[in-house]
C-alpha cells in the first residue's frame, strides 16, 4: 500500500526560528534528515502480519508436500529474453509491466513478472526430461510488475507456484485444480474455479480469424484499449472489463464451438474428473488469462462470492502450457501444466474473513537479572531453555529488579527465575512462583529440568510445547 503522506519536514523547517539564538553562540538548526518512502507498489509486510502469511505459508507447504511437488527456488533476475519469448510481445506484462534494466555487463535483464518460465527454463538446463516424468516443482516467492497500484495490485507482490511437467493425461490439469482448491480449504476459505479451454494454437487460430472479424464488425463502439487489443491480442478482448466489450461479447463467436476432437476430449475429462470430487466450478467461455504460452484448460481460483467485476479479485490462476518447453528450446511437445497463487490476496481474503492465525505459545516462564555477571549466565541459560522447549520471556535491558517483576506479571507467567549477585556466587537462582509468590533457591545447573517438572505439574498449564512453527 502506497505510503501515506507525512507533514512536508521542509515547510515547518523554515517557520522554526533558531531558539535562544545570541550574537555570540548562535545554534545552528538541526538538520532535518527525510526518510526514504516506500517505491509506490511496494510494501513492508509487517511483523502483525506474518501470523497470516505463515498461516498460508505452511498450508502451501503442507500440500505440496502432500501432494509430491518437489520446491525450486528460481532467481528473481533473468534474461529479458525468457519473459519475451514465451509469455508474449502483445501481452500487458511485456508491453509496459516487466522492470527490465541493463545490467552493468550490458546485458538486459528483467526482475521476472511471473516463475512459469523460469521453472520451465530450469526442467531444461537441469536435464529434467530425463527423469521419470511428471517432474512436479513448486516455489514461493516475489514476482515484480509495473502495474498500476491498487487494493490487491502491487508492483512487487508475492506468488506460490505448481507446475508439473511431462505427462499430457488431463488428470495432471484436475488434479492440480484439486490440490489448489485444497489449499483455500484448509485455510477455511470458500473459493470457486473459473475453467475454459483454450485449445491449440491451431484451432485458436481459426477461432481468432472469426473473433476479430465480429469484433470488427462493432470496432466504432470499442474503447482505445480494446481497438489495441483487437489489432495486437484479439483473445484480451474476452476478459475484457469494458461494459460495451462485455455486452459485444454475448453475441461473439465462443471458443469452446472451435476446439478440435482431442482439445474437446482433453476438457470434457478435467471436468468429469473435477466434478467427481465436487469441486463448484464455472465454464466461462471468456476466461483466456494474460499470456501467451497457453493452450488446452485454463483456470482461475476465485473467492466464492466474487461478482466478476474486478480483475484483481482472483486469488490464483494457471492452466496447461504444453508448447512452452519447446519455445524455450527444450524436447517437443513436452506437456505441462502449472498454476500460481496470489499470497497477498489469500492473506487479505483471511483478514476480510476474520481468520486469525493460531496464538504463539506465550511463554510461562521469566527469567530476571541483577548486573552483567548475571545477564552473562542468562544468555546461557535462555538457550538452554529454548532447547528444552521451554519458551522463556526476558528483560535484558532492564537493570531493577521491580521493573522486571512487573514485566513478568504483565505476561502471566507461572514462574519468574531471578538470578542476584549473591546467587550468581552460589551458583544458585530463585524460582518464584508468580501465583503463591513462594520463593525457592536451587542450584542453577539444575534449574532447567526443575522448571520443567513444576511446569508439567502445574494444574490447567498447557503442555510444553516447541515454539510457534515458522517457515522453514
Ligand atoms: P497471473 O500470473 O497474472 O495469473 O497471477 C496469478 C495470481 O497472482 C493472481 O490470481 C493474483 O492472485 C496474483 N497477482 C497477479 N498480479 C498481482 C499483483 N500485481 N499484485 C498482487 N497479486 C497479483
Amino acid at each position: 500500500m502506497p505510503a501515506k503522506k507525512k507533514a512536508e519536514p521542509a515547510k515547518t523547517k523554515k517557520k522554526v526560528p533558531a531558539k535562544k539564538a545570541s550574537a555570540k553562540t548562535e545554534e545552528v538548526p538541526k538538520k532535518k534528515v527525510k526518510t526514504p518512502e516506500l517505491l509506490r507498489g511496494f510494501r513492508d509486510i509487517l511483523p502483525d502480519e506474518q501470523g497470516r502469511w505463515n498461516m498460508v505459508r505452511d498450508a502451501i507447504r503442507n500440500i505440496a508436500e502432500a501432494y509430491t511437488f518437489d520446491r525450486i527456488d528460481l532467481p528473481v533476475l533473468e534474461r529479458t529474453d525468457l519473459f519475451q519469448r514465451t509469455v508474449g510481445k502483445a501481452t500487458d506484462i511485456i508491453e509496459k509491466e516487466m522492470y527490465t534494466f541493463t545490467d552493468p555487463s550490458n546485458r538486459s535483464v528483467a526482475l521476472r513478472p511471473e516463475a512459469t518460465a523460469s521453472a520451465a527454463r530450469a526442467y531444461i538446463n537441469h536435464g529434467m526430461l530425463e527423469r521419470p516424468q511428471p517432474v512436479k516443482l513448486w516455489y514461493m516467492g516475489p514476482m515484480f510488475r509495473h502495474d498500476r497500484p491498487q487494493a490487491g495490485r502491487y508492483r512487487q507482490f508475492n506468488q506460490a507456484g505448481f507446475e508439473s511437467f511431462g505427462v499430457h493425461e488431463p488428470i495432471v490439469d484436475a488434479q492440480l485444480i484439486v490440490l489448489g482448491v485444497q489449499i483455500f480449504k484448509d485455510l477455511g476459505l470458500d473459493v470457486k474455479v473459473d475453467i475454459n479451454s483454450i485449445g491449440t494454437p491451431e484451432c485458436r487460430q481459426a477461432y481468432l480469424a472469426e473473433l476479430v472479424a465480429y469484433f470488427r464488425q462493432h470496432r466504432s463502439k470499442l474503447c482505445d484499449e480494446d481497438k489495441k487489443r483487437l489489432q495486437k491480442n484479439p483473445l484480451r478482448l474476452l476478459d475484457s472489463k469494458d461494459e460495451t466489450t462485455r455486452e459485444l461479447l454475448d453475441g461473439a463467436p465462443q471458443i469452446l464451438d472451435w476446439l478440435d476432437e482431442k482439445s474437446k476430449e482433453h476438457f470434457m475429462k478435467v471436468l468429469e474428473f473435477i466434478e467427481e470430487v465436487e469441486i463448484p466450478f464455472t465454464l466461462n467461455p471468456y476466461l483466456v488469462r494474460g499470456l501467451d504460452y497457453y493452450s488446452h484448460t485454463v483456470f482461475e481460483f476465485l473467492p466464492a462470492d466474487d461478482t466478476g467485476e474486478k480483475a484483481q479479485n482472483a486469488l490464483g490462476g494457471g492452466g496447461r502450457y504444453d508448447g512452452l518447453v519447446e519455445l524455450l528450446g527444450g524436447r517437443e511437445e513436452t506437456p505441462a501444466c502449472g498454476f500460481a497463487l496470489g499470497i497477498e490476496r489469500i492473506v487479505r481474503a483471511l483478514g476480510d474473513k476474520g481468520i486469525d492465525p493460531p496464538q504463539r505459545p506465550q511463554p510461562q516462564v521469566f527469567f530476571a537479572q541483577l548486573g552483567d555477571a548475571a545477564r552473562r549466565i542468562g544468555l546461557n541459560l535462555y538457550e538452554e531453555f529454548r532447547q528444552a522447549g521451554i519458551p522463556v520471556a526476558e528483560a535484558f535491558g532492564k537493570n531493577a529488579l521491580k521493573a522486571q517483576l512487573e514485566a513478568a506479571n504483565k505476561l502471566n507467567v507461572d514462574l519468574t527465575l531471578i538470578l542476584g549477585q549473591k546467587e550468581v556466587l552460589d551458583g544458585t537462582i530463585i524460582i518464584r512462583d508468580m501465583e503463591s509468590g513462594a520463593q525457592e533457591i536451587v542450584d542453577v545447573k539444575k534449574v532447567v529440568s526443575l522448571v520443567e517438572k513444576k511446569l508439567r505439574k502445574e494444574e490447567g498449564v498447557a503442555p510444553i510445547t516447541q515454539s510457534p512453527v515458522v517457515e522453514k
